[in-house]
């Protein structure tokens, strides 16, 4: 009888082995969790995917498709009642990692709307700002943006030169914040700024007179993205705008801890994007008369992406967990942060080396997305920041 040889295993029929998903996290996935994945992987793959070389090129937000992620109840999907859909903090992440698998943008845009702008006004904000607010952002009726860093140094958020003074029973704010993600399509801003007793975050409309907007424009990252600067000349807003239930850098900090923890599982979604480019390409591509995916150097690097790929899976989807006991701590998710932000961009820039010329060309995703990550491994902590926040926690030394 002739033993089997490695070039027979070859020859066997392709298994039911889910590349994307080597530790079958899939199967984890209450039944909820994964119905919401598959509605947001086929809305990516229908309505996202056929549009968002367009937009990049032309440095274009798809607006169209707002309408649509709010119909899926995608808008501050974790929140409870005021028109929001309640859903579980996993299935936030999994949201995340299929938005990202078609564009960094576009998560991005849900990634503000529900954890920079709806997370604050729920966790603190009045009952009457939570009635006006959340049913409006969730419908994708009202745009937010969430106006924390200022030119001077976006990892030094404490050092805050924008003001408020309290002016009878009325707040007049002054200043400027740089980097506002959603900021040229935002109807109303969360603006966190200093005051006599300490950083508390307001609720202005961008139509509040003395309030101006200008486009950051030549990204070369996340350009299905719009970025903005906001100048703010005095801007009076009646004493009800401030939210009134956190003072200090805790108010921001707890909003970036809520979209960094989304962040994580977005960064798994733009890396299965490369994996699966690169997997199609080297299948494909003949050189040297056979097809590339039989060299061992090419298996070694996709199997290096996959490796990096189930390790973040691993971490996001155990912090889901930890974030849905209520238990998630801001170090773990620097962690994640950090580890996937980092396997992401590696992963994104080895693909595009992998389809050699045609990995410069948008015609395939590998380039969209390293260049998208690179804003991604920058906005909320960079990853200096993130190994400070955990190098804190090992030592209790706070070395900022
Ligand atoms: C596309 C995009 C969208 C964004 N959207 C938003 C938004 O919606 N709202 C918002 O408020 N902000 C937003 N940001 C801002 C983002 O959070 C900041 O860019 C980020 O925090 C870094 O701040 P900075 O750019 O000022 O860099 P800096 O803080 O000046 O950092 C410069 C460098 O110094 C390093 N560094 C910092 N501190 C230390 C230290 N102690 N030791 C050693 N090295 C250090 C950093 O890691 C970095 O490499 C966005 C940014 C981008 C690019």
């Amino acid at each position: 009888m002739a033993t089997a040889t490695p070039l027979d295993s070859q020859k066997k029929a392709p298994s039911s082995i889910d590349p994307l998903d080597l530790y079958d996290i899939c199967a984890e996935l209450s039944e909820d969790e994964a119905m919401v994945q598959d509605t947001v992987r086929r809305f990516v793959d229908a309505e996202v995917l056929p549009i968002i070389r367009e937009h990049f090129e032309q440095h274009t937000f798809p607006r169209e498709l707002m309408p649509k992620i709010a119909e899926m109840g995608l808008l501050g999907s974790t929140i409870e009642g005021y028109d929001c859909a309640g859903m579980n903090q996993v299935t936030y992440g999994l949201i995340c990692q299929e938005l990202e698998r078609g564009d960094s943008g576009i998560r991005s845009f849900v990634s503000v709307q529900s954890s920079l702008v709806m997370h604050p006004i729920y966790a603190y904000g009045s009952e009457a700002q939570k009635q006006e607010w959340l049913p409006r952002l969730a419908s994708a009726e009202a745009v937010g943006c969430f106006g924390l860093t200022e030119s001077h140094g976006g990892s030094d958020p404490g050092n805050m030169k924008t003001v408020a003074k309290r002016d009878g029973d009325d707040w007049r704010i002054s200043g400027s914040k740089m980097w506002i993600t959603n900021a040229p399509i935002a109807d109303m801003a969360v603006i966190w700024a200093m005051t006599e007793d300490g950083i508390r975050g307001f609720i202005v409309p961008t139509d509040a007179p003395g309030f101006e907007v200008q486009e950051i424009e030549n990204k070369f990252s996340l350009r299905a993205s719009l970025t903005g600067a906001l100048f703010l000349d005095d801007v009076r807003v009646p004493g009800s705008a401030m939210l009134p239930n956190v003072k200090g850098l805790r108010g921001p900090l707890g909003c970036l801890t809520k979209a960094r923890y989304g962040i994580t599982w977005g960064c798994i979604g733009a890396a299965q994007a490369c994996l699966e480019a690169c997997i199609d390409y080297t299948a494909d591509r003949e050189l040297f008369g056979r097809p590339l995916n039989h060299n061992q150097a090419i298996q070694i690097r996709l199997a290096e992406m996959a490796r990096k790929i189930t390790t973040a899976q691993l971490l996001s989807y155990h912090l889901g967990r930890v974030n849905d006991a209520g238990n998630m701590r801001p170090e773990q998710v620097s962690v994640a942060k950090w580890n996937n932000a980092r396997i992401a961009i590696d992963i994104a820039r080895d693909a595009r080396d992998i389809l050699g010329g045609s990995g410069i060309s948008a015609e395939y995703v590998p380039i969209r997305h390293a260049l998208n990550l690179e804003s991604v491994i920058t906005y909320e902590g960079t990853e200096t920041v993130h190994q400070l926040v955990v190098g804190k926690a090992l030592t209790g030394v706070n070395a900022f």
